[in-house]
């Protein structure tokens, strides 16, 4: 965010605590990430990907019915085998050959071992990740911080959608200046930002959709004139604002034909 007025360079950090705890009192705590071990973490996290939880966890489901959870089970699997099992995350074929490549490389690499992977440190475990064909940022990133317990937020669409109509992070903030942002704000806890991600997804489901924010409802309302204030005082673009008034507006419009939307 590029904050012009000397006034409000504190403000962001106090800001997002304050979000964070509004949406943990709200929500409660999330409990994420909801897997039974940590491959199964690193599996949830790839077959995600342009998906559904939902659809992901049909997936997960498949791959635990036929006792493939474990990284040598599916190893051994051929990638036809795989791709039958992961059809419902879509993508499939992609996604099988995502999920063999790391299954490989982590054997070649750290002996599949991912205390070895993750004990590195999370920049180079994370410029090890981003190697790998079908693992971006965002997924990566979700490894580092469920799997392997690094301070790593997930600066994914949810979080960048209500950040930024709250003038908390610049609209169209890319993934890696949005993280910047976070990780310069913020204390370096990761069960904080294991939780606020996770509360901020749940925040975007529920009420801050991309094209309708129901904003009446939505726990984060008593901050938005609080944060117009903040937006007039510094030089985070002003569409942030005007967007946010209008989806409010629409949301007025289609308050009764509201469906849960991702
Ligand atoms: S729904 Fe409205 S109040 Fe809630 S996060 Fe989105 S813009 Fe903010």
């Amino acid at each position: 965010m590029r904050i012009a007025a000397g006034q409000v360079q504190a403000a962001p950090g106090a800001m997002l605590r304050r979000f964070y705890a509004t949406l943990l009192k709200s929500f409660g705590p999330q409990g994420w990430w909801p897997a039974r071990t940590r491959w199964e973490v690193i599996w949830g996290a790839i077959l995600t990907q342009n998906t559904t939880w939902r659809n992901a966890s049909l997936a997960i489901k498949n791959l635990r019915k036929a006792g493939m959870l474990g990284w040598r089970s599916l190893r051994q699997a051929s990638l036809s085998e795989i791709e039958q099992l992961i059809r419902p995350a879509g993508f499939y074929r992609q996604k099988a050959r995502a999920l063999h490549t790391f299954i490989d490389w982590i054997e070649d690499t750290h002996g599949g071992s991912l205390n070895l992977l993750f004990a590195q440190g999370a920049a180079p475990a994370r410029a090890q990740l981003l190697q790998l064909k079908g693992i971006g940022p965002e997924t990566a990133d979700a490894i580092l911080l469920y799997s392997g317990r690094h301070p790593v937020f997930v600066a994914d669409a949810y979080t960048r959608r209500v950040l930024s109509r709250h003038g908390l992070l610049p609209a169209k903030a890319s993934y890696e200046s949005a993280q910047q942002i976070l990780h310069q704000h913020l204390p370096v806890d990761q069960a904080m930002f294991n939780e606020f991600h996770a509360l901020l997804v749940e925040a975007a489901k529920r009420y801050c959709h991309r094209n309708v924010a129901y904003c009446e409802e939505c726990p984060l309302r008593s901050f938005l004139e609080r944060n117009s204030k903040l937006e007039t005082g510094n030089s985070v673009p002003k569409p942030d604002f005007e967007s946010r008034v209008s989806v409010f507006a629409k949301a007025q419009e289609l308050h009764t034909q509201r469906e849960f939307q991702v």
